[in-house]
């Protein structure tokens, strides 16, 4: 499928009546045009245009007829939800999935390949046009029902141009062009986003953030990072924003992989717990993780070890909690968003780091703003960054080529 090209403002407008008009058959329907009309405030023939098109491509069925008010009964419309189709690219320095969804939101293929970081940009980008070509031929969806691939990636990256700047931990990848490497290696149009972005969209579309307008994502993982949605928009800056992870905490802390110290990242992220977890073995701690303190302690290591009993991993968790917490805290003061959602492993599987970020995160912020925060985790489980990754998609089609998230 070609890339929808706008050539001029009739067609930027046609596109957008499309868009709108087939996001209320979305929300709304089984609906009737008189319906659309009044809620989009589009008139007789611009709807009627609308939808015919949408008939003719598929997106939308009519199912029947509603009750009369007053003369014939209505014809009532509906989404089709597997016309088309859209994939998510979650790609991480040690992980890789790709995961097909229909236009309802359900997951219908999902599939891991091998990344590490010395996986080379070539050999990545084989690898997702081997995943995507994998996960249609598993699901019986031919490419042609694609409409298009959003890829989560690594910061710091620039999402007008689709390059990846300069991705920590991603061996020999620097201003990488990631979008247009993926279109000519799977013939769809692609979409990339930084991951704390992407995570925040999936949460406007499929999560928590439904009908907020100001949400704040933290991911806490291997690192920190976040993506923010501010007036229904995501918020982007000169393309950097969300770097939540090296804020600093401590003055004279810990050096980062940033290159300054004491950063929110270099204190509570998985990769720093798994340094401090070895610094504190070497230094004669007790823990089941002794064995692993030569070889590398992982984030996976020390929530298997604080599910078993461990002390030391436990400890770690908590200070992890408490210095998400000052975040969180922060987050709310600079922002005085209505939701903020906690995602990644170490905010999603442990129950320490969630409850002391939760206490916080409220304690130690304003207290006027404190009480109009939600502070929830992520419900979206593991995969949250490919569906955050397919959901700049959906929001594509559902929301026009404008902008990403309108009211
Ligand atoms: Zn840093």
């Amino acid at each position: 499928m070609t890339r929808r090209v706008v050539t001029g403002n009739s067609d930027l407008i046609r596109q957008l009546n499309r868009s709108l008009v087939l996001d209320v058959i979305r929300r709304q329907g089984p609906v009737s045009r008189a319906e659309v009309r009044r809620v989009t405030g589009l008139n007789f023939t611009t709807v009627t245009n609308a939808v015919a098109d949408l008939i003719a491509d598929d997106l939308v069925k009519e199912v029947g007829l509603g009750t009369s008010s007053g003369g014939r009964k209505p014809v009532l419309l509906t989404l089709n939800p597997t016309a088309r189709y859209v994939l998510g690219c979650e790609l991480q320095s040690a992980k890789l999935v790709i995961g097909l969804f229909d236009l309802a939101g359900n997951l219908v293929g999902r599939v891991q390949k091998p990344k590490c970081p010395r996986t080379s940009p070539d050999e990545a980008v084989a690898r997702i046009a081997e995943g995507v070509r994998e996960v249609l031929a598993a699901a019986g969806v031919s490419a042609e029902k694609v409409e298009g691939l959003g890829v989560a990636a690594p910061g710091p990256l620039d999402a007008e141009s689709g390059v990846l700047l300069t991705p920590p931990n991603m061996v020999g990848w620097q201003n990488v062009p990631l979008r247009q490497l993926l279109e000519e290696a799977t013939g769809l149009p692609v979409m990339l986003e930084k991951d704390g972005n992407a995570a925040a969209a999936g949460e406007v579309w499929f999560g928590a953030g439904k009908a907020v307008r100001n949400l704040i994502l933290i991911i806490v993982d291997d690192g920190i990072g976040a993506g923010i949605v501010i007036g229904g928009q995501l918020y982007r800056g000169k393309g950097g924003a969300g770097e939540i992870g090296h804020g600093t905490l401590d003055l004279d802390g810990p050096r980062c992989s940033c290159g300054n110290h004491g950063c929110l990242e270099a204190l509570a992220s998985g990769f720093a717990l798994g340094r401090k977890a070895a610094e504190l073995i070497r230094r004669g701690v007790n823990s089941q993780l002794a064995d692993l303190a030569e070889s590398g302690i992982g984030t996976e290591h020390i929530l298997a070890a604080a599910e078993a009993g461990d002390k030391l991993a436990a400890d770690l968790l908590d200070e992890c909690g408490r210095m998400l917490g000052i975040a969180v805290a922060n987050t709310v003061n600079m922002y005085n968003p209505e939701l903020i959602v906690l995602a990644g492993r170490l905010a999603q599987r442990s129950p320490i780091v969630l409850e002391r970020a939760l206490q916080l995160g409220r304690a130690r912020a304003f207290p006027v703003l404190s009480n109009q925060v939600r502070i929830v985790r992520s419900g979206l489980g593991d995969d949250f960054l490919v569906r955050g990754a397919a959901s700049l998609i959906l929001a594509r089609l559902f929301r026009g080529p404008v902008n990403l998230f309108p009211s």
